[in-house]
């Protein structure tokens, strides 16, 4: 054990879209806050798994309104800044599309701006519980473990670390389901000329597949290119595995990479894209569901279909329910309903049934089957996260999660609670 006893208000577990809006949601309420994050940048998925793509942020009708600012709108003014981001732009949804390094680069830049102390290649390997409450994490590095103390903890791990450690109440998946698992694979050495349409490229995927060309698994995904690269990302490559062991996730990434190098063979038969190359695939396969956090409400599918709305509400969903499936490879996609294509979130969707000083950030939000596959996207990460750093910060503050008081700081650090009350429309770009 490392011989520094550090102590925090709020510790984050997990430094992706969730963690950074959460600790910088927390720090922004005046708390003292450190993010523990096992990588060596900030970004979860958009900087470990080649998703280039923050979903989410806006409402998916003809005139699309933001449904997420606050610390999300600090980050894409910053991203914009350097070129780092691009859109919104609509195909399916309306999403954005990212830079890596400019998202890595941002997020540093937002946390040292609110003041939160960032642990990189700190990995939370355990946690301890006292009096039916979180008291300290513990962390490894190449010194060995360090233990953290706080008053109240927020969960953006993904697969729900922080909860499962501490024995908080979760579960894997929903009744046996769980979203498909899918490599990023970003491709470079595409003529800006060649023709990325989803039609084109599945129309080469589906000839390779009756020619025997395997192993392979889509046939179509998103095919955009992200800023300054020009590089064009997919999301074909997808495997089943369980998220929470090392041995099935490994043998997802061997045969990932096959999937990947025969995708590239086929890729190069598309004109324009004879001296496509890979770029990168993921650096690993991307989760879109692991487990979650047992909360005091579950977000349903219906409350995403009509748009619910909720007196404690915290943040907005806009993005549809897309559940890939791991049987038959084919994603289904259903919007959001109500006038104004959001639903709300409530707090009680994002506060442990059994742990009062545990919030779930992120994937780790609770949500059945269909709801979870709209609110786990980076663009409600951001909301969800944020949204539980300030309740994590008046937790620590008066050992309570008083709502009125949660909302009134979120409004104050600009974020969005009201279905009723979106911003004026965006305007669009084209995707490619
Ligand atoms: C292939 C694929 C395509 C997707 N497409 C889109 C898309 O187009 N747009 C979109 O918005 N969303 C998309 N998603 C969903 C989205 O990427 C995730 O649901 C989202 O990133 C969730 O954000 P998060 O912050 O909760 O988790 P993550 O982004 O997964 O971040 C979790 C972080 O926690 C860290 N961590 C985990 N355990 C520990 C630990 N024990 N100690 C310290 N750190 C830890 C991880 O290193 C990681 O940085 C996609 C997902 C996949 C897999």
């Amino acid at each position: 054990m490392g011989t520094e006893q550090l102590s925090y208000d709020i510790v984050v577990v997990g430094g992706g879209s969730a963690g950074v809006a959460a600790a910088v949601g927390s720090a922004q309420s005046g708390a003292k806050t450190l993010i523990l994050e096992s990588a060596g940048f900030l970004g979860g998925a958009a900087t470990l798994k080649c998703v280039q793509t923050y979903c989410g942020l806006f409402t998916i009708v003809d005139q699309p309104r933001p449904s997420v600012l606050g610390v999300a709108a600090s980050v894409i003014r910053k991203l914009r800044a350097i070129g780092g981001v691009r859109g919104p732009v609509k195909f399916r949804g309306v999403f954005m599309l990212l830079d890596t390094e400019a998202v890595k680069f941002v997020l540093d830049s937002v946390c040292e701006d609110a003041g939160v102390d960032v642990l990189l290649h700190a990995q939370m390997i355990c946690a301890e519980r006292s009096g039916g409450r979180i008291r300290s994490v513990t962390y490894h590095d190449h010194n060995g473990d360090h233990e953290v103390t706080a008053k109240a903890f927020v969960d953006a791990s993904g697969e729900c670390d922080l909860a499962y450690f501490a024995g908080a109440s979760t579960r894997y998946g929903n009744h046996g389901f769980v979203n498909l698992g899918t490599l990023g694979t970003r491709f470079g050495g595409i003529s800006p000329d060649a023709d990325i349409s989803a039609d084109v490229w599945q129309a080469a995927i589906r000839r390779a597949r009756r020619d025997g060309r395997e192993p392979l698994s889509k046939d179509t995904s998103m095919i955009a290119r992200v800023p300054l690269s020009n590089d064009v990302i997919t999301y074909l490559v997808s495997e089943a595995y369980d998220a929470r062991s090392a041995a099935s996730i490994s043998t997802a990434e061997r045969l990932g990479r096959k999937q990947a190098w025969a995708y590239l063979d086929i890729i190069r038969t598309i004109k324009g894209c004879e001296n496509a190359y890979l770029a990168v695939t993921g650096p690993s396969f991307g989760t879109r569901e692991s487990r979650h956090i047992d909360c005091t409400y579950q977000v349903t599918e219906a409350d995403v279909l009509k748009g619910a709305s909720f007196e404690d509400s915290v943040g907005l969903g806009s993005w549809g329910t897309e559940w890939h499936d791991s049987e038959t490879d084919q994603s289904v996609f259903n919007l959001p309903g109500g006038a104004n294509g959001a639903y709300e979130i409530p707090l009680r969707a994002l506060t442990s049934v059994d742990t009062p000083n545990l919030f779930a950030a992120g994937r780790t939000a609770d949500g059945d089957q269909m709801a979870g596959a709209s609110l786990r996207v980076m663009g409600t990460a951001f909301a969800t996260g944020h949204a539980c750093g300030a309740a994590a910060a008046q937790f620590a503050h008066s050992g309570s999660a008083d709502v009125p008081n949660i909302q009134k700081a979120l409004k104050t650090q600009g974020a969005l609670t009201d279905a009723n009350d979106l911003p004026d429309p965006v305007k669009l770009l084209t995707a490619a």
